[in-house]
């Protein structure tokens, strides 16, 4: 398995998790590993200017529509993350094309391995930056001005990293692109219930990240009697188990992961709780509506203190339903199960353009942003049989193109 050649970068000794944020050190030692397992077997390597990686297979014959079969994933990872979230996309998609090439089989239709730079917006706070500059769904303006925990522009890091801040927007790549397909780790454990190794997705549940700001008084934790304090922590902390209850109740999702503290002191009361919730529900009008109940339940908490609570959203992702001929049609020839996903991906976000699916492969201990995530050896390799399954199917040799046309032209009417 190729992803053991993966398995030093970025790993965190003490943690033995995953630091591959967009544009650091690691990111870039994986970079140049995409770009080497690009080389090896001969296929051109294209960045577009959001330094999103595209390794092409050419097509040997050409026939009247050169539109490409995109195959990868992503190669960065959130703080301490797994192996493979991301990677077993992008290793698998190299490993399907060298079986592929052993065996004589060559497309009549281009086949492209994709890295999308930071899938998981660990760093700069918006996940599928790469994939959405390059759809247009995210306008440059709206990610280069962000900064990282160190204070640092996305415009800066890329000029320190060589790359053009100006380049940033629509990939002419993706013009070339005519269907996608990312393989996943599963993010969840319906494939373990339902006994197979690899799975279809049906859909990407509508989420999204909001900010919460709980301001009080900082004040000494010895001098302050219990009663004349305004601690902000206290509602923050009432926030987290509503959101927990009222998530539970409308099966949802509520998290926060990620908090800052002023002054951030061991013996003073803080004067600010600022508190990150992601949710995600299986509706918008079900995820807008728990948001309201959590924003609700703040206010009060906040008030019983006098304190106060204001809620910003910082992003929101609306929900993906794959196209349905592609994702019936790879069901079908894998003999796999379809399952919806609560995770949001790159292949939600091309969804928008252009015919999209997913594989998952079995995740036995359904964790995952985490080392625990994990995916047997044997459920690596049915992945990458699977795509290599994919690839004959809609990247055919010369002889069975019609099949392609007739899953293009089905798209083109049912998305008029
Ligand atoms: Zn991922």
């Amino acid at each position: 398995m190729i992803l053991a050649e993966l398995a030093a970068i970025g790993r965190h000794r003490k943690t033995g998790g995953y630091r591959r944020s967009a544009w650091s050190d690691a990111d870039m030692e994986l970079r140049e590993w995409f770009a080497g397992a690009a080389g090896a077997p001969g296929l051109e390597l294209v960045e577009d200017g959001n330094g999103n990686q595209f390794a092409f297979w050419r097509a040997s014959a050409g026939g009247p529509d050169q539109s490409a079969l995109l195959i990868g994933s992503h190669l960065d990872s959130v703080p301490d993350g797994g192996a493979y979230d991301g990677p077993l996309g992008v290793v698998s998609a190299f490993a399907a094309i060298d079986h592929l090439r052993r065996t004589g089989f060559e497309p009549a239709r281009p086949v492209v391995v994709g890295n999308f730079t930071d899938e998981e917006g660990a760093r700069f706070g918006i996940a599928c930056v790469g994939s959405q500059l390059a759809t247009g769904a995210l306008n440059p303006d709206q990610v280069l001005g962000r900064t990282d925990a160190d204070g640092r522009t996305l415009a800066e890091v890329v000029r320190a990293r060589g790359r053009d801040p100006e380049a940033f927007g629509p990939s002419a790549v993706l013009d070339s692109i005519g269907t996608f397909v990312e393989l996943h780790v599963e993010q969840g454990r319906s494939l373990v219930t339902s006994d197979s190794a690899v799975g279809v997705a049906s859909a990407i549940w509508p989420h999204g990240r909001w900010r919460l700001d709980f301001a009080g008084e900082a004040n000494h934790a010895g001098a302050t009697a219990m009663a004349d304090r305004h601690d902000p922590m206290l509602a923050y902390a009432a926030t987290v188990l509503a959101a927990r209850e009222l998530a539970t109740r409308a099966g949802a999702r509520a998290t926060f992961g990620r908090l800052r503290v002023e002054p951030n002191g061991v013996n003073a009361i803080p004067s600010r709780v600022r508190s990150w919730l992601d949710a995600r529900a299986e509706t918008e009008p079900a995820l807008q509506a728990l948001v309201q109940e959590i924003r609700l339940r703040a206010e009060d908490a906040a008030a019983a203190d006098g304190t106060a609570v204001e809620l910003t959203q910082e992003s929101m992702s609306p929900a993906v339903r794959f196209d349905a001929r592609l994702r019936d049609r790879l069901a079908t020839q894998l003999d796999a199960p379809v399952l919806p996903t609560g995770a949001g991906h790159d292949a939600g976000v091309l969804s928008a353009r252009m015919p999209a699916a997913m594989l998952f492969v079995r995740n036995p201990t359904g964790v995952s942003h985490s080392p625990a995530e994990f995916a047997s050896d044997d459920d690596c390799t049915a992945g990458v049989d699977a795509l290599a399954a994919v690839i004959r199917e809609l990247a055919p040799a010369e002889d069975s193109l019609r099949s392609f046309d007739g899953l293009r032209t089905g798209q083109a009417q049912g998305t008029q």
